[in-house]
């Protein structure tokens, strides 16, 4: 909780340093309170849809008391975007537990290059190693010499095995043999990174759906989730990302990245709710230990604290 509170430091000042301003010298929330928070959410990167639900919602709320004072404001907001991200599902766990009995749970990673996503699965493969699970990784991000050699500086970094093969082979290939590696050696988690290109979507589809099939001979229900990584920190250019992989493969989970580099962390809530995907972990920084289980009430609490 206080990384998390570290973490989106700046969103918060940001947002507080508006909304004081938007309520100063007022009693009650008003129109003009209610046009000013709009444009504060907006430009959180919260993104307009989302907004207006926002709002319609702390509408219906001031309609049904009559009267709402602005030092009510705070709660009700935190109380409103809890329920909203209810909607897509984003939960309130705490800890890194694998979501299904059976072993090993497949995670397959997507998202483009830079926005954390071999980042985002060391730290993963650490947390769930710190809670005793057994991890394997899986380099299936075969475009890139150094998605490669990164992924195993990870491998290294936590301690766990990693499968890899040359640069330019088949990822599926990497899939696979990965798969019956774990199944061997009883693996809790396997984690695959995948090639992030989105300039070839056709491509992009149709190796994402290859890596799946081959997946489905060794574990048939793999993967059991798709996590989607998103640079918290671009806005526009993430909801373009998730548009464009949700059209690519089904999307089950986000992670949204480098949220203590932005004062629009609004960006979780706006993207969870526009594509109903959970959000499941967030990135607060560049340590090992700067992922985070999202957790939408301490979300909540932290941005409006
Ligand atoms: P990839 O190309 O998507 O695999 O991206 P990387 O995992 O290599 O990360 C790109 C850069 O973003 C690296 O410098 C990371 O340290 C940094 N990064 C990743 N996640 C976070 C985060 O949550 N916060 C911050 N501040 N930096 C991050």
């Amino acid at each position: 909780k206080q990384s998390l509170d570290k973490g989106l430091e700046k969103t918060k000042t940001n947002f507080f340093t508006k909304l004081t301003k938007a309520v100063a010298g007022k009693s009650k929330v008003d129109e003009a309170v209610l046009d000013n928070l709009e444009e504060i959410l907006v430009a959180s990167d919260v993104g307009v849809a989302t907004t207006l639900k926002i709002i319609t919602r702390i509408e219906k709320r001031v309609a049904a008391d009559k009267y709402l004072g602005v030092e009510e404001l705070n709660g009700i907001l935190q109380e409103e975007i809890a329920a909203l991200l209810s909607e897509s599902n984003t939960g309130d766990a705490t800890e890194f537990v694998v979501p299904i009995a059976t072993k090993p749970y497949v995670l397959m990673v997507v998202g483009v290059n830079g926005v954390g996503k071999t980042t985002t699965i060391g730290k993963l493969a650490y947390q769930f190693k710190k809670a005793g699970y057994n991890v394997v990784l899986g380099a299936a991000d075969t475009f890139r010499a150094a998605a490669i050699d990164q992924l195993q500086i990870w491998a290294d970094r936590v301690g766990v095995p990693i499968v890899r093969q040359e640069m330019g082979s088949d990822p599926a290939s990497v899939a696979f043999d990965t798969l019956q590696s774990a199944v061997a050696q009883q693996a809790d988690v396997v984690i695959i990174d995948t090639a992030g290109r989105l300039h070839n979507k056709i491509n992009l589809m149709n190796e994402l759906s290859k890596v799946k099939r081959v997946m489905q001979k060794v574990v048939a229900a793999a993967p059991h989730d798709v996590l989607l990584v998103l640079d918290g920190s671009t806005g526009q250019n993430a909801f373009e990302q998730a548009k464009q992989f949700t059209a690519a493969t089904e999307v089950t989970a986000l992670a949204v990245t480098k949220l203590d580099g932005t004062a629009k962390g609004g960006v979780v809530i706006g993207i969870s709710d526009q594509f109903q995907i959970p959000v499941k972990y967030i990135g607060v920084g560049e340590g090992i230990e700067d992922l985070q289980v999202f957790n939408k009430y301490e979300f909540v609490d932290s941005f409006f604290k």
